[in-house]
């Protein structure tokens, strides 16, 4: 692992939780990819450094990661939720053939949130996006 540029640590005491080897090592993982893995993935991969980790402990952490907003969950309707630490604003693009989540960071939808708030009243604090469609590889 880069230890010297891992600064998961960082990361986890800004939300006050106790930073553990497996914490930082999941973090780490969904920070250096953009594939928007599964909890079984993440478990795949961290295991590979900590043998002894067990699937359970992978879903705990990443349901913490979520409720602390430092992880988010792309539900992903009948199949396994896929993860992303990527918490700013993009939008997903996500391929009905192999299942590919890719992120498209496009225009902003500033104009369609100030009318939303002229329209209704509704003050928007964040938004989700998702495109649903045919990866190039899958329409080809
Ligand atoms: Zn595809
Ligand atoms: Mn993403």
């Amino acid at each position: 692992m880069a230890v010297v540029q891992d600064r998961t640590h960082l990361d986890l005491r800004r939300y006050k939780i106790r930073v553990t080897p497996q914490r930082q090592a999941i973090l780490q993982y969904l920070k250096s990819t953009d594939s928007h893995p599964t909890a079984e993935q993440v478990y795949e991969h961290v295991r590979t450094v900590f043998p002894g980790i067990s699937l359970a402990t992978v879903y705990n952490t990443l349901n913490l990661f979520v409720q602390l907003g430092l992880v988010r969950e792309l539900p992903n309707g009948d199949r396994s939720s896929r993860f992303d630490a990527n918490v700013s604003d993009h939008y997903h693009l996500i391929c009905e053939g192999c299942g590919a989540i890719i992120d498209y960071h496009g225009p902003g939808l500033e104009h369609l949130e100030a009318k939303v708030t002229q329209d209704t009243g509704f003050q928007v604090v964040g938004r989700r996006l998702d495109f649903f469609g045919l990866c190039p590889a899958c329409s080809a």
